[in-house]
């Protein structure tokens, strides 16, 4: 795996770096000690001491056995010390305003989340009097005018945990588009490139497509191909919602991998899953597909969530197509959150597509998944956790709260799908590198201090579909930019915004 030999070319050219820290430092401000040492790289673990000067990692090694102290030792013993985790896939974009202690994120390990995903993020503003059903999911704080004011904010609210954005597409056809839901017209595109830039020049690691949801599901070829573009030209990313996960996920697919060759631009295809029964199976092609590509040298990667069930807004046309349907919030009809659609058809007297029409807007979580083919898409290489939790759901998919300890401990210990090191791998230093996150994913002198320890013998989600929000286990502590987050909140959130030309190309 590239990231592996990557990971071991900069651990040697750290090795002086470590000489030369330990020469100077002989007290770390934090010793994490006597722990198995998972460094991210996919790299067999090694036991070891892990010492923390202000917000970075200082060395790694048998470091009190060289006589080092430090002003605070944890001991690690029996313990797994790794990378905090990249959530790849978060809709966290207003909670860093609204509930800032993100401890859906922190109690499971998650130290950086990239959030803008799915064509919905918290800026650039929608013009007056346009809206798309899709943004509810990100809260109810108002949107911003620019990434340039987000990131201000951002900033000044100091937030719990590392983020980086995606600017969403459907943002920039609402902010460009007298009609969002019309063919864009020469003007409105030539506005809408205008807006991709501003954002990447503020920032942001590219732009999210949701082609599922209005208005991104308007957009044609010429359109798409020439905001990919705009990225392509800044050595931005593409990460896609596509347009189809059912009957025709297999051409949604293909659409999207022939943006990213025609336009350059490295494509992420996001919580990549296969919905309904007719279609199991599918991921067979579609990673055979996304193979093709990248043999072919277009950079493609996934992002997954650990479970075989789905879940966003209440969609009325899948209600007869899939049998389970979970309700997780109704504006008209709040009393529903947490019930079944096929019971409340039944106690209304009607069929389950006019009960989905009475209880919108709303959310859902659709069981619709086939288990084979999840495990089949996270054990691919080039695939990546990413929770695609919905904070701000009354009855939110567990995957908010337990989407990374559920691959440690149901994926890793309990099924065997993957080993330790592969999973947290996909967890660190693959994100890392397709995102650009310069010095994070890897444990290694010189890089930031995000660092976890968790219990590997009992560590896994406790988030289930009856209580969506109970807390992991096995998480011990979090450390993010050198300060502990887990299990005390800290009393300074020490988070930073990740702007793209902050950090460098990794691939
Ligand atoms: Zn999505």
């Amino acid at each position: 795996m590239a990231a592996s030999q990557e990971g071991r070319v900069s651990d040697l050219k750290q090795t002086t770096v470590k000489r030369t820290y330990l020469e100077s430092i002989q007290t770390f401000d934090i010793l994490l000690a006597n722990g198995w040492i998972i460094d991210g790289t996919g790299a067999a673990r090694r036991r070891g001491d892990v010492g923390i000067v202000g917000d970075r990692i200082a060395a790694i090694g048998e470091l009190r056995a060289q006589g080092a102290s430090a002003k605070q030792t944890i001991d690690a013993a029996g313990k797994v010390i790794a990378p905090g985790f990249i959530d790849t896939h978060g809709h966290d974009d207003l909670m860093f305003v609204e509930r800032p202690d993100l401890e859906w994120k922190t109690s499971q390990g998650v130290t950086t989340v990239i959030v803008g995903n799915c064509g919905v993020s918290a800026a650039p503003r929608p013009l007056i009097g346009n809206t798309a059903a899709a943004l509810a999911l990100l809260g109810q704080t108002e949107l911003f005018d620019s990434y340039h004011a987000y990131f201000q904010q951002l900033e000044r609210l100091d937030p719990m945990i590392n983020v980086a954005s995606l600017v969403g597409h459907a943002n920039l056809r609402l902010a460009a588009m007298k009609n969002p839901l019309a063919r864009p017209t020469s003007d409105e595109l030539a506005r809408m490139r205008q807006l991709l830039e501003e954002a990447l020049e503020a920032g942001v690691a590219g732009m999210s497509t949701g082609l599922a949801y209005e208005p991104g599901c308007m957009a044609e070829r010429e359109e798409l191909l020439a905001l990919a573009s705009v990225a392509a030209r800044q050595g931005a990313l593409h990460t896609s919602h596509i347009r189809n996960e059912g009957d025709e996920v297999v051409a949604a697919v293909d659409e999207v991998l022939e943006l990213g060759a025609a336009s350059g631009c490295a494509t992420i295809i996001s919580h990549h899953k296969c919905l309904m029964p007719r279609n199991w199976g599918g991921s067979e092609t579609t990673l055979r597909n996304v193979d093709r590509a990248r043999e072919s040298g277009q950079a493609v990667a996934m992002d997954v969530y650990p479970y075989n069930a789905s879940s966003t807004i209440l969609i009325a046309d899948r209600a007869e197509l899939i049998d389970d349907i979970k309700i997780t919030w109704s504006t008209p009809h709040p009393e529903c959150g947490g019930r079944y659609l096929a019971d409340i058809a039944a106690e209304w007297g009607c069929g389950r597509k006019e009960a989905a029409e009475r209880l919108s807007p709303a959310g859902a979580i659709y069981f619709a998944m086939d288990e084979a083919d999840v495990q089949r898409v996270l054990a691919h290489p080039c695939c990546m956790v990413g929770s695609d939790g919905l904070p701000n759901d009354a009855n939110p998919h567990p995957r908010l709260w337990g989407s990374f300890t559920r691959v440690l401990g149901n994926y890793v210990r309990r099924c065997r799908l993957l080993s330790l090191e592969e999973a947290i791998s996909k967890m660190t230093a693959l994100p890392a590198s397709v995102f650009g996150l310069a010095d994070r994913g890897t444990l290694r002198a010189g890089a930031f201090a995000d660092v976890v320890i968790f219990d590997p013998d009992i560590v896994e989600d406790r988030a289930d579909w009856d209580h969506p929000t109970l807390r992991s286990v096995g998480i011990e502590h979090v450390f993010i930019n050198g300060t502990s987050v887990f299990p005390e909140p800290p009393s300074r959130r020490p988070g930073r915004v990740l702007k793209r030309h902050q950090q460098r190309r990794a691939t």
